[in-house]
């Protein structure tokens, strides 16, 4: 008896317990429902979209009770959610470090951080780290300041063959290579690489991007399929005995995220789970029938930003447009390109050219510089000037960006709203990123690395993909 009440208890406390100091997570999906209870068939609470950040209050076995930065509580499924390692914002410096209110040198300082001290880290914005501190969110310089792992936290390769090196750097020996499915302990990270254990005790780098937090992350990808029978049940579970919790038309499109005897566990397009009979699906290609074009920025005789090692932009933004493009094509999109070589064209003939092809979208690529070589991150830009409507702009640099950080290694520097003239001159859709700064010696380095090409230009094809689901 005396156990059980302990038990209930302890159940109290954990739901009572205020989010902070609680585990953080990120929705790993576009587009996930939330539900009031742990099961299926509950009422969904609200619908959420990729990388929204959950205070996880409580859980069971496959599911978290988590709080959303909106306010709402509900239950999602672990399959869901990714967490990152615990970690922390270290001072290893001699002085003292100013606390602030917002990612800026202009913002009040409440506190310090003194040398040596460290602080639970929630994630990065506008390269400041973000900490809890006295149960709140503040601001530390992320340049006077190390990221450490709690220990006993692991990393896992994604793909085979990954090198592992005795520094951050492309330029240092390789110690040893890693391989989809294998898993280390991280004690570190410094600029978009991991700083893990190797098996004799020895530290190793890995490039961030070639990793995952996320042990379902090999199962992950915007695979769609589409309903080909006038009615589809959806259900609890892969049976017909199972409760039914809804049902799709025919030409539905959903994502296929499990499989078992002839049944598919999906989500729908508004975020429903549920189990259907996999003989009504029917893989499609998701961008058929649209068309887009890409805007390598800048070229000719305009080089762009011009990196800290004296690199061009004009040239990484078109390496990583060609590489999108065939990425796109493979999803059934029609492409154009603003340029495919080294040429000029005035900023708002780009904005035109898409108008002119009747393209649903218009991205432009570049890569940001600042005369301040520790600003990091990557971010999205929409305009408001002549389009109000987020479906002509806003919603593409959100789809975009919230896929994108998704790349470990890869840090927020938000979603923007500024008067650009690619995205100004167009009626058309339009979005601008900005993968990185090659004012950053080390991001200058990492954007030029062909799989780090290769995996951003994989995100921002999700995506586009989740920004036609809309
Ligand atoms: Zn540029």
């Amino acid at each position: 008896m005396k156990k059980i009440l302990l038990i209930i208890a302890a159940v109290l406390w954990l739901s009572l317990v205020p989010a902070y100091g609680a585990e953080t997570g990120y929705t790993n999906i576009s587009d996930i429902a939330l539900y009031k209870n742990a099961d299926y068939s509950s009422a969904v609470v609200s619908t959420l979209k990729m990388s929204t950040k959950l205070d996880i209050v409580s859980e069971n076995e496959q599911w978290y009770n988590v709080k959303t930065p909106s306010g709402s509580s509900g239950w999602i499924e672990k399959y869901f959610v990714t967490v990152p390692p615990e970690k922390y914002v270290v001072n290893n410096t001699k002085n003292k470090i100013n606390i602030r209110k917002s990612a800026t040198t202009l913002s009040d300082a409440v506190a310090q951080l003194e040398p040596g001290e460290k602080a639970r880290y929630i994630d990065t914005y506008h390269s400041w780290h973000i900490i809890e501190y006295n149960g709140k969110e503040y601001y530390v310089a992320s340049w006077l300041t190390d990221l450490e792992y709690k220990s006993s936290q692991n990393i896992y390769i994604l793909y085979d063959k990954v090198n592992i090196r005795g520094n951050a750097s492309l330029s240092s020996d390789v110690l040893a290579q890693g391989n989809k499915y294998d898993s280390y302990k991280v004690v570190g990270e410094k600029n978009g690489w991991l700083q893990i254990r190797l098996d004799d005790k020895q530290d190793g780098y890995v490039a961030g991007w070639l990793t995952t937090y996320n042990r379902n992350y090999y199962s992950e990808g915007s695979i769609s399929f589409k309903i080909t029978i006038d009615e589809l049940n959806i259900r609890t579970g892969p049976s017909a005995e199972d409760k039914k919790v809804g049902s799709l038309k025919k030409g539905d499109v959903v994502n296929v995220v499990g499989s078992e005897s002839g049944w598919d566990k999906i989500v729908s397009e508004s975020g429903i789970v549920g189990w259907c009979n996999g003989a009504y699906l029917k893989e499609v290609n998701p961008l058929a029938g649209k068309t887009i074009l890409l805007d390598p920025g800048h070229g000719g005789k305009d080089p762009g930003s011009i990196s800290y090692s004296g690199k061009y932009e004009k040239y990484v933004n078109l390496e990583v447009a060609n590489r999108l493009k065939d990425i796109l094509e493979g999803m059934g999109a029609k492409v154009y390109m603003t340029r495919t070589g080294d040429y000029y064209i005035a900023n708002k003939e780009r904005g035109r050219m898409a108008d002119r092809l009747k393209a649903d979208i218009l991205l432009s690529i570049h890569h940001n510089s600042l005369n301040n070589s520790d600003y990091f991150g990557l971010s999205t830009y929409y305009n408001t000037i002549n389009y109000k409507d987020p479906r002509y702009g806003y919603n593409l640099a959100e789809a975009i960006y919230l896929n994108a950080i998704t790349v470990n290694g890869v840090y927020r520097d938000g979603i923007l709203d500024r008067n650009y003239e690619v995205l100004r001159e167009t009626s058309t859709p339009a979005a601008l990123i900005e993968i990185g700064f090659m004012s950053n010696p080390q991001e200058e380095m990492n954007i030029h690395i062909g799989s780090f090409q290769d995996i951003m230009a994989e995100k921002i094809a999700y995506g586009i993909v989740d920004y036609f689901k809309k």
